[in-house]
């Protein structure tokens, strides 16, 4: 085996790694044999050099078997799923998600991240909710999946330790945007879930890390290959991201928009995502005969309180009390009852008359992490209660003046520059504008797995 320096140099001078080169390099990740310094020449090398499928597939594989593979009880074989989505703006599709698939019959053992920069994370949503934890070891992620069929976690510390070690290297050495890096990341901890299938929501448009199709679908196809070669069945939707995804973008007003959506009162482009994501899984693990009886299935269980219900159980079974998921989950309820509404509301007026062609979700979300929504440095806090409400539709012929766009906040206050800005990210069209034709399907495209997995 040649020396760590030895392999830097290979990958530096644009050779390909062998398995066992590869293998060697996470082991030496991972048993901190490789000094810092180290990884990241690896990894720089890596960002300028690329890789083959082949190293790629065999990275991910010494990720994922770097640390703990879950393991679960024989009669789950083929029911295992989760999906994984680029991150976007208001996107709870997860909340809803989850539960509606346990509710179809799947087991879904939901690994989420936090919120980074302009976009959410799934984890920080659920933690407005009080008592929620989402710090669950192997064995109790196993008992909620026995009792209930879905939970949402953070990563455990024995999943994929390599990844630990090189996610903190590369956001220090500029080597985040390495699509083998990227791959290696997302699909090792998803093989270490032991799935059998997932569903990638690869998003592109303005408030998305890929502004164009054709870029978010090389990623997907990149993920799908290296999904397809672990034994998951992984398939892909391209989906628009330019706006918001739904109403509300903060913690505690998505938890009460996914709620609202799993009592049936759901925003039409919030379902769409659901039932596409959920009836492909509910096709690749022949739960449903195709997509549409998988997206129908989906559509039943959160119209009909199916889901809700699995909701219920999930966040009394991950630490919420009894009373309070109660609460949050009977009609009517008064949410603020349980949640924490800030302490401020500001409504913006609209500038002109004509037809709402739609809002900058970028924008948006830019000035609600300012205001403490969201975080800029891992580790920082957040205001569970900062957000904002969308009062007017793409479509909708509005008056000047009317109230367009509900801002809660606490401490910062939104400034003028922020006003501004706001205003700005809301364009009204005229009446004939053609930009008034808008898009209102989120889903671009529906990449399906390969055929002839075999699947764990
Ligand atoms: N999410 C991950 O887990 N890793 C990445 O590299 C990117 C997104």
């Amino acid at each position: 085996m040649p020396s760590i320096v030895d392999l830097i140099r290979k990958k530096r001078d644009g050779g390909q790694l062998t398995d066992e080169e590869i293998k060697f390099f996470i082991e030496s990740v991972t048993t901190k044999r490789m000094q810092d310094c180290q990884i990241g020449a690896m990894l720089m090398a890596i960002w300028q050099q690329g890789m083959v499928a082949a190293e790629i597939r065999t990275l991910t594989l010494e990720m994922m078997v770097s640390g703990e593979v879950m393991r679960w009880p024989d009669d789950w074989k083929g029911l295992m799923v989760d999906k994984h989505s680029t991150g976007g703006v208001g996107d709870k599709v997860s909340l809803v998600l989850a539960p509606a698939l346990a509710a179809c019959g799947c087991k879904v053992p939901m690994i989420s991240g936090r919120g980074l920069a302009h976009t959410g994370g799934t984890l920080d949503k659920l933690e407005s909710i009080p008592g929620f934890s989402v710090q669950q070891s192997a064995d109790q992620i196993r008992t909620i999946l026995a009792s209930v069929g879905c939970c949402i976690v953070g990563q455990t510390e024995m999943l994929v330790p390599a990844d630990r070690v090189l996610y903190a290297l590369r956001d220090a050495t500029s080597t985040v945007d390495s699509l083998p890096l990227i791959t290696g990341s997302i699909i090792s901890k998803k093989g270490a879930e032991s799935l059998t299938a997932l569903v990638l929501d690869v998003k592109f448009g303005r408030a998305a890390l890929y502004k164009d199709l054709q870029s978010a679908k090389q990623l997907a196809q990149l993920l799908m290959e290296a999904g397809n070669s672990l034994g998951i069945r992984t398939g892909a939707v391209l989906s628009r991201m330019d706006g918001t995804i739904g109403r509300c973008v903060g913690n505690s007003l998505e938890v009460i928009e996914s709620l609202e959506t799993l009592k049936g009162n759901g925003p039409d482009d919030l379902m769409e995502l659901v039932t596409t994501l959920g009836g492909m899984l509910l096709e690749m693990t022949n739960l449903a005969p195709g997509l549409s009886e998988g997206r129908k299935q989906i559509y039943e269980a959160v119209i009909g309180g199916a889901a809700l219900s699995k909701f219920e159980a999930m966040m009394t079974s991950q630490g919420v009390a009894n009373q309070t998921a109660r609460t949050l989950c009977s009609t009517h309820t008064d949410y603020y009852s349980v949640l924490r509404k800030s302490d401020h509301q500001l409504e913006l007026k609209t500038l002109t008359d004509g037809v709402v062609v739609g809002v900058d979700g970028l924008v948006l979300a830019q000035v609600l992490q300012k205001l403490g929504a969201g975080r800029s440095k891992a580790g920082e806090p957040i205001n569970h209660s900062v957000g904002a409400e969308l009062l007017v539709s793409p479509g909708q012929t509005v008056q000047k003046g009317v109230s367009w766009l509900r801002i809660h906040f606490e401490d910062p206050a939104p400034g003028p520059d922020q006003i501004n800005l706001l205003q700005k990210s809301l364009t009204v069209g005229n009446n004939n504008h053609r930009e008034a034709e808008h898009v209102c399907t989120l889903v671009a495209e529906i990449l399906q797995p390969q055929r002839d997995i075999i699947s764990n």
